[in-house]
């Protein structure tokens, strides 16, 4: 695919019996926002976390603008440029919003030299992030809109390449929902690749310019957000789960 800047190929994970990852191809194009949806249980988030490196794959390769990933460390994938945020927040609760905000900037992908650095750039991701006049309260503090921002603002503050969020509407009312939205839009712009978890199709349909589809660890389809999301096999696989809730 032209353009590729994270390329898996036959991605795999097994759990025991259960292979919640089955030979996954994945191509994301620099710049896109790249949908990944699919039933609870799908695998998902755990195929995020092979593109991570926070679980090694059972099978399969993963690339970064042509580098090889598989098999390395969480930190060395980070400093290579991916980032994600967690399905669930988990920030350093007794960190200031400030502090959790420059472990990412001390581990990302561009080493910073001085203290003064890592400084400059969290106070551009906090002002970004809208979370300036909350950086020095403990990060358990914020409302759950505010921890989604401060992973977001954790991730951003690596310099990634690719960021990966996962289920970042999640629990959010409609205004949250909206200003995250645009805050995403403005992350693309800066220039960061996105690929995005979501179960808000209304959200997928206005962000992304393409959506790969999972359900029990197949990709079953990808294309063009409205033909995915009227495709049969789609319209069953989550018609299929709502039955099964
Ligand atoms: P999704 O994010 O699409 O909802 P997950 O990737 O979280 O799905 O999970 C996919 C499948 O793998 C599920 O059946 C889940 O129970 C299983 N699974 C996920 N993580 C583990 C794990 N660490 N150990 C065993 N099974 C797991
Ligand atoms: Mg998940």
């Amino acid at each position: 695919m032209p353009d590729s800047v994270l390329r898996g190929r036959g991605l795999t994970k097994r759990f025991g019996g259960l292979t919640a990852v089955s030979d996954v191809d994945i191509d994301v194009v620099r710049g896109e926002i790249l949908g990944l949806i699919g039933p609870n249980g799908a695998g998902k988030s755990t195929l995020f976390r092979l593109i991570s490196g926070v679980m090694k794959p059972s099978a399969g390769t993963i690339e970064l603008l042509g580098k090889p990933m598989t098999g390395k460390s969480p930190n060395a994938i980070c400093v290579a440029g991916i980032a994600f945020t967690h399905q669930i927040v988990r920030p350093l609760r007794e960190l200031s919003v400030r502090e959790n905000v420059s472990v990412g900037a001390a581990f990302g992908r561009s080493p910073r030299a001085s203290h003064a650095e890592v400084h400059r750039i969290v106070d551009d991701v906090l002002r970004f992030i809208g979370l300036a006049d909350r950086a020095d309260a403990e990060a358990r503090s914020l409302t759950l809109s505010g921890q989604k921002r401060l992973e977001i603002a954790r991730a951003l503050a690596t310099d990634p390449a690719v960021l990966l969020l996962d289920e970042v509407l999640a629990g959010l009312n409609p205004t949250e929902t909206d200003r995250t939205l645009e805050l995403i839009r403005e992350v693309r712009d800066r220039g960061v690749t996105i690929v995005m978890v979501e179960h808000n199709l209304r959200a997928v349909r206005s962000l992304c310019s393409r959506i790969v589809v999972l359900v029990e660890g197949h990709k079953i389809v990808e294309g063009a957000p409205d033909a995915v999301l009227s495709d049969q096999r789609v319209v069953d696989a989550y018609l299929g789960s709502a039955a099964h809730a």
